[in-house]
Protein backbone atom coordinates (compact mmCIF):
# COMPACT_ATOMS: atom_id res chain seq x y z
CA UNK A 1 0.00 0.00 0.00
CA UNK A 2 2.73 2.26 0.75
CA UNK A 3 4.52 1.54 -2.22
CA UNK A 4 1.63 1.76 -4.15
CA UNK A 5 1.04 5.61 -3.35
CA UNK A 6 4.56 6.53 -3.22
CA UNK A 7 4.52 5.21 -6.58
CA UNK A 8 1.19 7.41 -7.54
CA UNK A 9 3.06 10.25 -6.41
CA UNK A 10 6.38 9.75 -7.95
CA UNK A 11 3.85 9.51 -11.52
CA UNK A 12 1.65 12.56 -10.72
CA UNK A 13 5.03 14.23 -10.15
CA UNK A 14 5.95 13.23 -13.35
CA UNK A 15 3.50 13.70 -15.05
CA UNK A 16 3.17 17.57 -13.43
CA UNK A 17 6.77 18.13 -14.93
CA UNK A 18 5.54 16.95 -18.27
CA UNK A 19 2.87 19.37 -18.64
CA UNK A 20 4.19 22.33 -17.78
CA UNK A 21 7.01 21.80 -20.53
CA UNK A 22 3.96 21.60 -23.23
CA UNK A 23 2.12 24.56 -21.20
CA UNK A 24 2.88 28.43 -23.25
CA UNK A 25 5.63 29.59 -21.90
CA UNK A 26 5.02 33.26 -21.83
CA UNK A 27 2.37 31.72 -19.28
CA UNK A 28 4.80 30.02 -17.32
CA UNK A 29 7.34 32.42 -17.13
CA UNK A 30 5.00 34.73 -15.07
CA UNK A 31 4.60 35.94 -11.69
CA UNK A 32 0.80 36.15 -10.90
CA UNK A 33 -0.48 39.05 -10.05
CA UNK A 34 -0.45 40.13 -6.41
CA UNK A 35 -3.86 41.16 -4.87
CA UNK A 36 -3.82 43.13 -1.74
CA UNK A 37 -4.59 40.97 1.10
CA UNK A 38 -8.08 40.14 1.73
CA UNK A 39 -9.95 40.39 5.41
CA UNK A 40 -11.08 37.40 5.99
CA UNK A 41 -7.93 36.06 5.27
CA UNK A 42 -6.21 38.22 7.57
CA UNK A 43 -8.67 37.85 10.37
CA UNK A 44 -7.76 34.31 10.41
CA UNK A 45 -4.25 33.98 10.74
CA UNK A 46 -4.14 36.90 13.38
CA UNK A 47 -7.36 35.74 15.23
CA UNK A 48 -9.69 38.85 15.08
CA UNK A 49 -12.86 39.00 13.44
CA UNK A 50 -13.23 40.64 9.97
CA UNK A 51 -14.97 43.85 11.58
CA UNK A 52 -11.81 44.24 13.52
CA UNK A 53 -9.77 44.77 10.66
CA UNK A 54 -9.61 47.84 8.64
CA UNK A 55 -8.39 47.19 5.10
CA UNK A 56 -6.47 50.16 2.89
CA UNK A 57 -4.76 48.29 0.50
CA UNK A 58 -6.98 47.86 -2.86
CA UNK A 59 -8.48 51.63 -3.30
CA UNK A 60 -11.83 50.28 -2.25
CA UNK A 61 -14.58 52.97 -1.66
CA UNK A 62 -14.89 53.26 2.25
CA UNK A 63 -18.30 54.06 1.94
CA UNK A 64 -19.24 51.24 0.03
CA UNK A 65 -21.51 51.34 -3.24
CA UNK A 66 -24.16 54.04 -4.15
CA UNK A 67 -27.36 52.75 -2.06
CA UNK A 68 -29.51 53.13 -5.63
CA UNK A 69 -26.64 50.17 -6.78
CA UNK A 70 -27.23 48.35 -4.23
CA UNK A 71 -30.82 47.78 -4.77
CA UNK A 72 -30.63 47.48 -8.23
CA UNK A 73 -28.67 44.39 -7.44
CA UNK A 74 -31.19 43.24 -4.98
CA UNK A 75 -33.72 43.47 -7.13
CA UNK A 76 -31.82 41.58 -9.52
CA UNK A 77 -31.16 38.61 -7.85
CA UNK A 78 -34.41 36.79 -8.35
CA UNK A 79 -33.58 36.69 -11.89
CA UNK A 80 -30.46 34.93 -11.48
CA UNK A 81 -31.58 32.04 -14.01
CA UNK A 82 -31.75 34.52 -16.58
CA UNK A 83 -27.91 34.72 -18.85
CA UNK A 84 -26.69 38.08 -18.52
CA UNK A 85 -27.35 40.80 -21.74
CA UNK A 86 -24.28 39.69 -24.04
CA UNK A 87 -23.89 42.91 -25.32
CA UNK A 88 -24.31 44.80 -22.34
CA UNK A 89 -26.57 47.11 -24.18
CA UNK A 90 -28.62 49.23 -21.69
CA UNK A 91 -25.03 49.72 -19.97
CA UNK A 92 -23.51 50.73 -23.10
CA UNK A 93 -26.38 53.24 -23.77
CA UNK A 94 -25.88 55.02 -20.65
CA UNK A 95 -21.95 54.90 -20.82
CA UNK A 96 -22.23 56.62 -24.17
CA UNK A 97 -24.65 59.47 -22.72
CA UNK A 98 -22.47 59.92 -19.79
CA UNK A 99 -19.82 60.88 -22.23
CA UNK A 100 -21.78 62.30 -25.52
CA UNK A 101 -20.49 59.63 -27.61
CA UNK A 102 -22.26 56.91 -29.62
CA UNK A 103 -22.83 53.27 -28.62
CA UNK A 104 -20.53 52.15 -31.10
CA UNK A 105 -17.73 54.24 -29.26
CA UNK A 106 -18.33 51.78 -26.04
CA UNK A 107 -17.28 48.55 -24.40
CA UNK A 108 -18.02 47.20 -21.06
CA UNK A 109 -15.79 44.26 -19.16
CA UNK A 110 -15.43 42.47 -16.26
CA UNK A 111 -13.17 45.29 -14.59
CA UNK A 112 -11.06 47.16 -16.47
CA UNK A 113 -8.22 44.94 -15.72
CA UNK A 114 -10.93 43.01 -18.48
CA UNK A 115 -10.33 45.03 -20.86
CA UNK A 116 -6.81 45.96 -20.33
CA UNK A 117 -6.22 41.95 -21.43
CA UNK A 118 -8.74 42.57 -24.26
CA UNK A 119 -6.44 45.27 -25.76
CA UNK A 120 -3.71 42.98 -25.61
CA UNK A 121 -5.31 40.18 -27.35
CA UNK A 122 -6.11 42.84 -29.92
CA UNK A 123 -2.62 44.41 -30.71
CA UNK A 124 -0.09 42.27 -29.08
CA UNK A 125 1.90 39.62 -30.48
CA UNK A 126 5.29 38.37 -30.45
CA UNK A 127 7.62 41.40 -31.72
CA UNK A 128 5.58 43.76 -30.36
CA UNK A 129 5.99 46.58 -27.85
CA UNK A 130 3.95 48.06 -25.04
CA UNK A 131 5.31 51.45 -23.37
CA UNK A 132 4.25 52.49 -20.21
CA UNK A 133 5.42 54.56 -17.23
CA UNK A 134 7.82 52.85 -14.24
CA UNK A 135 5.71 51.89 -11.06
CA UNK A 136 2.80 51.60 -13.45
CA UNK A 137 0.01 48.90 -13.01
CA UNK A 138 1.52 45.58 -12.47
CA UNK A 139 -1.36 44.10 -14.36
CA UNK A 140 0.23 46.33 -17.70
CA UNK A 141 3.56 43.89 -17.88
CA UNK A 142 1.43 40.83 -17.06
CA UNK A 143 -0.39 41.44 -19.90
CA UNK A 144 2.21 42.16 -22.28
CA UNK A 145 4.37 39.43 -21.54
CA UNK A 146 1.33 37.32 -21.53
CA UNK A 147 1.08 37.67 -25.48
CA UNK A 148 4.69 37.30 -26.19
CA UNK A 149 5.41 41.20 -26.59
CA UNK A 150 8.36 43.45 -24.94
CA UNK A 151 7.81 45.68 -22.31
CA UNK A 152 9.39 49.35 -22.35
CA UNK A 153 9.15 50.83 -19.01
CA UNK A 154 9.69 54.71 -19.13
CA UNK A 155 11.28 56.37 -16.12
CA UNK A 156 9.59 59.46 -14.68
CA UNK A 157 10.49 62.95 -14.36
CA UNK A 158 10.84 64.46 -11.03
CA UNK A 159 7.82 64.43 -8.51
CA UNK A 160 7.08 60.96 -9.77
CA UNK A 161 5.01 61.81 -12.82
CA UNK A 162 4.80 60.77 -16.12
CA UNK A 163 7.18 62.01 -18.44
CA UNK A 164 5.41 61.71 -21.49
CA UNK A 165 7.91 63.18 -24.30
CA UNK A 166 10.53 60.18 -22.61
CA UNK A 167 7.20 57.55 -23.74
CA UNK A 168 7.11 58.98 -27.20
CA UNK A 169 10.46 58.92 -27.61
CA UNK A 170 10.45 55.08 -26.75
CA UNK A 171 8.07 54.66 -29.04
CA UNK A 172 9.60 52.48 -32.12
CA UNK A 173 7.89 51.09 -35.25
CA UNK A 174 6.74 48.01 -32.90
CA UNK A 175 5.07 49.49 -30.64
CA UNK A 176 1.44 48.82 -30.29
CA UNK A 177 -0.10 50.22 -26.78
CA UNK A 178 1.15 53.20 -24.58
CA UNK A 179 -0.65 52.97 -21.28
CA UNK A 180 -0.60 56.45 -19.54
CA UNK A 181 -2.48 56.09 -16.36
CA UNK A 182 -3.76 59.38 -14.96
CA UNK A 183 -4.17 59.53 -12.08
CA UNK A 184 -1.25 56.61 -11.78
CA UNK A 185 -1.35 54.07 -9.68
CA UNK A 186 0.62 53.06 -7.42
CA UNK A 187 2.09 56.94 -7.10
CA UNK A 188 -0.95 58.66 -7.26
CA UNK A 189 0.50 62.09 -9.55
CA UNK A 190 -1.17 63.15 -12.88
CA UNK A 191 -0.58 64.95 -15.82
CA UNK A 192 -1.98 68.00 -16.96
CA UNK A 193 -4.52 68.42 -20.47
CA UNK A 194 -1.46 70.53 -21.93
CA UNK A 195 0.85 67.37 -21.91
CA UNK A 196 -1.74 65.40 -23.47
CA UNK A 197 -2.37 67.61 -26.08
CA UNK A 198 1.18 67.98 -26.80
CA UNK A 199 1.82 63.99 -26.98
CA UNK A 200 -1.55 62.90 -29.03
CA UNK A 201 -0.05 66.10 -30.93
CA UNK A 202 2.99 64.41 -31.60
CA UNK A 203 2.09 59.66 -31.26
CA UNK A 204 2.10 58.22 -34.23
CA UNK A 205 -0.99 56.88 -36.45
CA UNK A 206 0.49 52.47 -35.71
CA UNK A 207 -0.03 52.96 -31.74
CA UNK A 208 -3.32 52.77 -29.44
CA UNK A 209 -2.97 54.80 -26.51
CA UNK A 210 -4.93 53.56 -23.95
CA UNK A 211 -5.80 56.24 -21.05
CA UNK A 212 -6.54 54.54 -17.77
CA UNK A 213 -8.67 56.91 -15.85
CA UNK A 214 -9.19 54.68 -12.78
CA UNK A 215 -9.44 57.39 -10.17
CA UNK A 216 -9.92 60.76 -12.72
CA UNK A 217 -12.58 61.24 -10.01
CA UNK A 218 -10.87 61.49 -7.58
CA UNK A 219 -8.73 63.81 -9.53
CA UNK A 220 -7.93 68.07 -8.68
CA UNK A 221 -7.26 68.32 -12.40
CA UNK A 222 -9.98 68.62 -14.68
CA UNK A 223 -8.71 66.53 -17.86
CA UNK A 224 -10.80 65.55 -21.17
CA UNK A 225 -9.39 63.05 -23.06
CA UNK A 226 -12.47 61.62 -24.40
CA UNK A 227 -12.20 64.18 -26.95
CA UNK A 228 -9.55 62.21 -28.80
CA UNK A 229 -11.72 59.85 -29.12
CA UNK A 230 -14.28 62.23 -30.57
CA UNK A 231 -11.49 63.31 -32.74
CA UNK A 232 -11.49 59.91 -33.97
CA UNK A 233 -7.92 59.11 -32.69
CA UNK A 234 -6.56 55.92 -31.88
CA UNK A 235 -7.07 55.98 -27.94
CA UNK A 236 -9.03 54.18 -25.39
CA UNK A 237 -9.94 55.62 -22.55
CA UNK A 238 -10.38 53.11 -19.60
CA UNK A 239 -12.90 53.84 -16.57
CA UNK A 240 -13.77 51.39 -13.80
CA UNK A 241 -16.33 51.11 -11.18
CA UNK A 242 -14.43 49.56 -8.78
CA UNK A 243 -12.71 52.77 -7.26
CA UNK A 244 -14.63 56.02 -6.54
CA UNK A 245 -18.69 53.85 -7.90
CA UNK A 246 -17.68 51.35 -4.65
CA UNK A 247 -18.18 48.81 -7.11
CA UNK A 248 -15.35 46.64 -6.97
CA UNK A 249 -16.89 43.07 -6.47
CA UNK A 250 -19.24 43.21 -8.79
CA UNK A 251 -15.96 43.93 -11.71
CA UNK A 252 -17.24 45.96 -14.59
CA UNK A 253 -15.13 48.49 -16.17
CA UNK A 254 -15.78 50.47 -19.83
CA UNK A 255 -13.68 51.73 -22.65
CA UNK A 256 -14.36 54.66 -24.71
CA UNK A 257 -12.57 54.50 -27.87
CA UNK A 258 -13.28 54.42 -31.55
CA UNK A 259 -15.86 51.87 -33.29
CA UNK A 260 -12.58 50.09 -35.13
CA UNK A 261 -10.84 49.16 -31.54
CA UNK A 262 -14.48 49.12 -29.99
CA UNK A 263 -15.49 46.26 -32.26
CA UNK A 264 -12.08 44.62 -31.88
CA UNK A 265 -12.50 44.43 -27.40
CA UNK A 266 -15.79 42.72 -28.59
CA UNK A 267 -14.62 40.29 -30.86
CA UNK A 268 -12.03 39.33 -27.94
CA UNK A 269 -14.14 39.30 -24.88
CA UNK A 270 -16.57 36.20 -23.61
CA UNK A 271 -19.75 35.89 -24.40
CA UNK A 272 -21.07 37.37 -21.25
CA UNK A 273 -18.61 39.23 -19.73
CA UNK A 274 -20.42 41.21 -17.52
CA UNK A 275 -22.55 39.63 -15.16
CA UNK A 276 -26.11 40.69 -14.59
CA UNK A 277 -24.98 42.32 -11.01
CA UNK A 278 -22.69 44.05 -12.38
CA UNK A 279 -24.50 45.74 -14.68
CA UNK A 280 -27.37 46.51 -13.44
CA UNK A 281 -25.39 47.77 -10.43
CA UNK A 282 -23.36 49.83 -12.85
CA UNK A 283 -26.26 51.50 -14.71
CA UNK A 284 -27.88 52.47 -11.16
CA UNK A 285 -24.63 53.60 -9.77
CA UNK A 286 -24.39 56.20 -12.44
CA UNK A 287 -27.24 58.14 -11.29
CA UNK A 288 -26.24 58.78 -8.36
CA UNK A 289 -24.13 61.86 -8.54
CA UNK A 290 -24.60 62.27 -4.80
CA UNK A 291 -22.63 59.29 -3.51
CA UNK A 292 -19.62 60.34 -5.89
CA UNK A 293 -19.51 64.06 -4.59
CA UNK A 294 -19.94 62.39 -1.13
CA UNK A 295 -16.72 59.73 -1.81
CA UNK A 296 -15.01 62.42 -2.97
CA UNK A 297 -15.25 64.33 -0.31
CA UNK A 298 -14.25 62.03 2.21
CA UNK A 299 -10.95 60.83 0.23
CA UNK A 300 -10.21 64.59 0.04
CA UNK A 301 -10.59 65.32 3.50
CA UNK A 302 -8.82 61.98 4.32
CA UNK A 303 -5.40 62.53 2.28
CA UNK A 304 -5.41 66.06 4.53
CA UNK A 305 -5.31 63.42 7.63
CA UNK A 306 -2.44 61.61 6.12
CA UNK A 307 -0.53 64.61 5.01
CA UNK A 308 -0.38 66.59 7.97
CA UNK A 309 0.52 62.94 10.15
CA UNK A 310 3.58 62.51 7.13
CA UNK A 311 4.54 66.25 7.66
CA UNK A 312 4.54 66.55 11.33
CA UNK A 313 6.53 63.05 11.74
CA UNK A 314 8.72 64.32 8.40
CA UNK A 315 7.83 61.21 6.52
CA UNK A 316 8.44 61.93 2.10
CA UNK A 317 5.18 61.21 0.79
CA UNK A 318 3.98 61.96 -2.90
CA UNK A 319 1.34 64.38 -3.48
CA UNK A 320 -2.11 62.73 -4.47
CA UNK A 321 -4.75 62.98 -7.10
CA UNK A 322 -6.05 59.54 -5.94
CA UNK A 323 -8.07 57.74 -3.13
CA UNK A 324 -4.55 56.43 -1.85
CA UNK A 325 -0.92 57.22 -0.67
CA UNK A 326 2.47 56.42 -1.24
CA UNK A 327 4.53 57.28 1.67
CA UNK A 328 8.54 56.47 2.58
CA UNK A 329 8.13 54.26 5.55
CA UNK A 330 12.04 52.54 5.28
CA UNK A 331 11.38 48.74 5.38
CA UNK A 332 7.94 49.04 3.45
CA UNK A 333 7.68 45.03 4.09
CA UNK A 334 8.18 44.80 7.50
CA UNK A 335 6.04 48.16 8.19
CA UNK A 336 3.16 46.58 5.93
CA UNK A 337 3.71 43.03 8.65
CA UNK A 338 3.84 45.06 11.98
CA UNK A 339 0.64 46.78 10.78
CA UNK A 340 -1.20 43.38 9.49
CA UNK A 341 -0.96 41.85 12.97
CA UNK A 342 -2.64 44.68 14.24
CA UNK A 343 -4.81 44.59 12.22
CA UNK A 344 -4.58 47.46 9.68
CA UNK A 345 -3.63 46.02 5.63
CA UNK A 346 -1.51 48.42 3.94
CA UNK A 347 -0.06 47.65 0.32
CA UNK A 348 3.93 46.73 0.59
CA UNK A 349 5.04 48.34 -3.21
CA UNK A 350 7.87 45.63 -3.43
CA UNK A 351 6.24 44.35 -6.43
CA UNK A 352 6.64 47.52 -7.87
CA UNK A 353 10.18 47.65 -6.65
CA UNK A 354 9.91 50.52 -4.21
CA UNK A 355 10.86 48.66 -1.39
CA UNK A 356 11.05 51.35 0.94
CA UNK A 357 7.29 52.88 0.61
CA UNK A 358 3.94 51.53 1.23
CA UNK A 359 0.97 52.77 -0.39
CA UNK A 360 -2.25 53.30 2.00
CA UNK A 361 -5.97 53.59 0.81
CA UNK A 362 -7.77 56.48 2.14
CA UNK A 363 -10.97 55.19 4.18
CA UNK A 364 -13.17 56.93 6.62
CA UNK A 365 -11.73 59.43 8.99
CA UNK A 366 -12.34 56.88 11.57
CA UNK A 367 -10.32 53.96 9.89
CA UNK A 368 -7.34 56.40 8.83
CA UNK A 369 -6.75 57.41 12.43
CA UNK A 370 -6.91 54.28 13.24
CA UNK A 371 -4.09 53.12 10.56
CA UNK A 372 -2.23 56.59 11.64
CA UNK A 373 -2.19 55.25 15.29
CA UNK A 374 -0.80 52.18 13.94
CA UNK A 375 1.49 53.76 11.88
CA UNK A 376 2.80 55.77 14.69
CA UNK A 377 3.41 53.15 17.36
CA UNK A 378 5.73 50.96 14.80
CA UNK A 379 7.57 54.01 13.74
CA UNK A 380 8.34 55.58 16.72
CA UNK A 381 9.57 52.30 18.32
CA UNK A 382 11.63 51.52 15.48
C1 LIG B 1 -7.89 49.51 -9.88
C2 LIG B 1 -7.33 49.81 -11.19
C3 LIG B 1 -7.97 49.41 -12.35
C4 LIG B 1 -9.35 48.83 -12.35
O1 LIG B 1 -9.48 47.57 -12.02
P1 LIG B 1 -10.87 46.82 -12.22
O2 LIG B 1 -10.48 45.64 -12.99
O3 LIG B 1 -11.80 47.71 -12.97
O4 LIG B 1 -11.32 46.54 -10.84
C5 LIG B 1 -7.42 49.74 -13.57
N1 LIG B 1 -6.27 50.43 -13.65
C6 LIG B 1 -5.64 50.84 -12.56
C7 LIG B 1 -4.41 51.65 -12.70
C8 LIG B 1 -6.14 50.53 -11.30
O5 LIG B 1 -5.48 50.93 -10.21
Amino acid sequence: MGEYLYGRCLSMEIFAMNIITYANQNVHALVAYQPGKPVEETAREIGLRPEEIVKLASNENALGPSPLAVEAMKNAAAGMHIYPDGASYALRCRVAAEHGVSFANTAVANGSSELIELLGHAFLQPGTEVVAADYAFTLYPIVAKLLGADYISVPNRNSWIHDLKGMLAAITPRTRLVFITNPTNPVGTMVTQTELEEFMAQVPEHVVVAIDEAYIEFAGERTDSVKFVKEGRNVVVLRTFSKAYGLAGARCGYAITTPDIAELLNKARSPFNVNAFAQVGALAALDDKEHIARSVEMVSKGRQQYVCFFEELGLEYVPSHTNFILVKVGNGVEVFRQALAQGVIMRPMAAYGLHEYIRITIGTAVENERCLAVLRSILQNK
